[in-house]
């Protein structure tokens, strides 16, 4: 069964409206590969999804950014083919530090609206972690919070970084989250927060869960303290097993790293989508990690399971289920078939000639 986006069912917000080409019967996808080991992980995608002969067709997208009026823009071309795909895979980005320039990450999420980041966390069997049968989906709010970009110096020495929470972003994606749990049949929504401090920022987001929860009256809704879900995360991954988590963005940028180390063990192994009400984009969580870019080294399997994330949500289930289970069966193969960041001696092209052979 898919494992990721663990359902044939799709939530009924952000659904992928695309349709294949009538002359070849495929998908045309737009491909981000990003930076640093981007185009060595992107190769290994690409190899694959050929071997398994799924019907997607590739547009490349040059998303180096321009910078107009210190705006950080997506170049039109690469905006035109999301906008028309409506669907992308996109390897990481590097981000420049203290250029004053925001993040290209965050550019996409605002320019394509992608509103709700979707980060199943789960154990991979056969592969060894801290703790064993975790199975975590945390939705993250993606497009404001900490993430507003709203800062500036008061006086030398003092700083103001301005979290912005609003009913409308708060609505569209606890509702997502609502609606993905329906989908997935988990029977809980857990609303993380921290309004005992920020009363009106994370107070708002919780009285928008608790106005909308009355609309799902099939699912529970809990709301609970961003220190209270570490430290019960932390002593027992499982209690979160059966829920969907949803947070404001910050929170839910730390909590899923911290979910992947507890269940993956790696972000090698992490994928993630980000849902817009139009247009969806799939990507690893991991970054660009430039101390083994160019060596042949990295893992790929973030990468594919956000690609088999992506077939899921395009209606493929089949041949998100086939590729997964190869990706899976061979990390379980052992550590000859595992890369680097997981005890092994696999290159990123050895994994991926084994993930071909398993198909
Ligand atoms: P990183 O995730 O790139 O690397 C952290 C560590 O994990 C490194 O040791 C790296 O080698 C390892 N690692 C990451 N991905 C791996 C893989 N697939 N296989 C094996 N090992 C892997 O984080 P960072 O070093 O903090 O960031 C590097 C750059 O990436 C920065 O410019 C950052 O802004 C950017 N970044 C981009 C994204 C994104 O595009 N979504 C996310 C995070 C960071």
């Amino acid at each position: 069964s898919a494992r990721f986006l663990a359902t044939k069912k799709q939530p009924s917000i952000g659904r992928f409206t695309g349709k294949p080409d009538p002359s070849t019967g495929k998908y045309t996808v737009s491909f981000i590969e990003g930076d640093g080991v981007g185009p060595e992980i992107s190769k290994a995608v690409k190899d694959i999804f050929a071997a398994a002969k799924a019907p997607i067709q590739w547009e490349s997208c040059d998303v180096s950014p321009l910078f107009i009026n210190g705006l950080t823009t997506i170049p039109q071309p690469a905006q035109d083919s999301i906008n028309k795909n409506l669907i992308a895979l996109k390897g990481p980005l590097a981000t420049p530090i203290g250029k004053g320039h925001r993040s290209l990450n965050l550019t996409l999420r605002k320019t394509f609206g992608l509103f709700a980041n979707v980060r199943p966390a789960k154990s991979v069997q056969g592969y060894k972690t801290a703790y064993d049968n975790v199975d975590l989906v945390l939705i993250r709010e993606n497009t404001e919070g900490e993430y507003s970009g709203i800062e500036h110096v008061v006086s030398p020495g003092v700083v103001q970084s301005i979290k912005l929470i609003t009913q409308d972003a708060s609505e569209r994606v606890i509702r997502y989250a609502f609606e993905y749990a329906r989908a997935v049949e988990r029977p809980k929504v857990v609303v993380v927060h921290k309004s005992t401090i920020q009363r009106l920022a994370d107070g708002l987001f919780v009285s928008v869960a608790e106005q909308l929860s009355k609309e799902y009256p099939d699912i529970e809704m809990q709301t609970e303290l961003i220190d209270n879900t570490v430290l019960h995360t932390v002593r027992d991954p499982k209690k979160y097993s059966d829920v969907v988590v949803v947070c404001p963005n910050l929170y839910g940028d730390i909590l899923s790293d911290m979910n992947s180390g507890l269940s993956a063990g790696s972000l090698g192994l992490t994928p993630s989508a980000n849902i817009g009400h139009k247009v969806s984009i799939f990507e690893a969580v991991h970054g660009s990690a430039p101390d083994i870019a160019g060596q042949n080294k990295a893992n790929p399997t973030a990468l594919l399971l956000s690609s088999v994330m992506m077939l899921n949500h395009m209606g493929l289930t089949e041949i998100a289920d086939k590729i997964e289970q190869a990706v899976f069966s061979t990390i379980a193969a052992g550590p000859e078939s595992r890369t680097g960041d997981l005890g092994g001696s696999a290159s990123t092209s050895s994994f991926a000639e084994a993930v071909i052979s398993r198909l």
